[in-house]
């Protein structure tokens, strides 16, 4: 459905987005991870053609966008990482005045208005100027605001940023309904939990380079090991630690060790070195690996930190 070749963007000497290629196929559910300053909203922008690229093309079935053409944007809808919507204005009107962006008049937009307001669960507010609503009420509409011309392809830029969690639910689950019903998404977040949790497929995205490409299991074997082990990180535990970083790698947060055991390096021996420390098996936990690993390990920082 949507293909990106080379897809290069600068900003004066900075590369944003440095040859990014990537299929699309109609369906899909997919992820772009990656931390702020990644590339994402570039990427975003140059597919809903709000932006020109400086080399490469974005091909949507078939058809190369250019920045002007209005057809193909029809098939798209794109929310903004920023809300865009006016504050003045009520819920209504403001879905009011995207409908008739694309086209959409009378009972057809009223019907259009009235579903996409009870989707997001903000039918009762839907005469309240949008000043008035929290955060996460205000991204709500502005997802469905993108959605009321019932585009092929929904680009989401960072939709949950600064949501609380209940409104967070609402929007993914009514992206999976969404999906489910057939909308093709492209999610960026920098989140790994969203990823992990709505995405068919996932791209990892930093310093504007596609650096991998996969569901999570295939992500996953991209890691030169299957487990990680945690520990807490306490004066017993500390030489013990230490001696394990000459065996893989080990990182250190919020009170607890994570060890990734290095190539060749058996989870035996581990037990075995532990126990030379006085250290018993329940202290440890063993878990699959998550996306931050997999992040960390292509492209040597942390999903956090970066
Ligand atoms: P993300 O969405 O992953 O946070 P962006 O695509 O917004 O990343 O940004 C990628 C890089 O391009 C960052 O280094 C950012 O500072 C820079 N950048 C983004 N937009 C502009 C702009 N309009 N002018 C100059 N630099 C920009």
């Amino acid at each position: 459905m949507l293909q990106l070749r080379s897809l290069t963007k600068r900003y004066g000497a900075l590369t944003a987005l440095d040859g990014v290629s990537l299929d699309l196929a109609r369906g899909e559910f997919f992820g772009l991870l990656g931390p702020n300053g990644a590339g994402k909203s570039t990427t975003m922008s140059l597919i809903a053609g709000l932006r020109a690229p400086d080399g490469g093309t974005v091909t949507l079935d078939g058809q190369t966008l250019a920045a002007a053409s209005s057809v193909a944007r029809l098939a798209l809808g794109l929310v903004p990482q920023h809300v865009a919507l006016y504050p003045d204005l009520t819920a209504v009107e403001n879905l009011r005045i995207f409908g008739e962006l694309y086209g959409l008049r009378g009972a057809d937009l009223r019907a259009r208005i009235s579903e996409a307001l009870e989707a997001v669960q903000l039918a009762d507010r839907a005469k309240e100027p949008v000043r008035n609503f929290s955060g996460g009420m205000q991204r709500r509409l502005n997802l469905v605001a993108a959605l009321l011309h019932r585009p092929k392809l929904l680009l989401c830029d960072e939709p949950t940023v600064g949501v609380d969690p209940q409104s967070r639910n609402a929007i993914f689950e009514y992206l999976e309904r969404l999906n489910r019903e057939g909308l093709t998404i492209i999610y960026s977040t920098h989140y790994m939990e969203e990823a992990t949790r709505l995405c068919s497929r996932i791209g990892i995205i930093d310093h504007g380079k596609l650096h991998a490409l996969g569901t999570l299991d295939e992500l996953l074997t991209r890691l030169p090991f299957d487990e990680e082990i945690r520990f807490a990180a306490t004066p017993d535990t500390a030489s013990f630690a230490m001696q394990l970083g000459a065996h893989g790698d080990l990182a250190t947060a919020d009170g607890a060790h994570r060890f990734r055991p290095g190539a060749g390096f058996k989870l035996s021996t581990f037990y075995t070195l532990a126990e030379s420390h006085a250290l018993p098996p329940r202290l440890f936990t063993q878990q699959r690996p998550t996306l931050e690993a997999v992040f960390l390990h292509l492209t040597g920082r942390s999903l956090r930190d970066a």
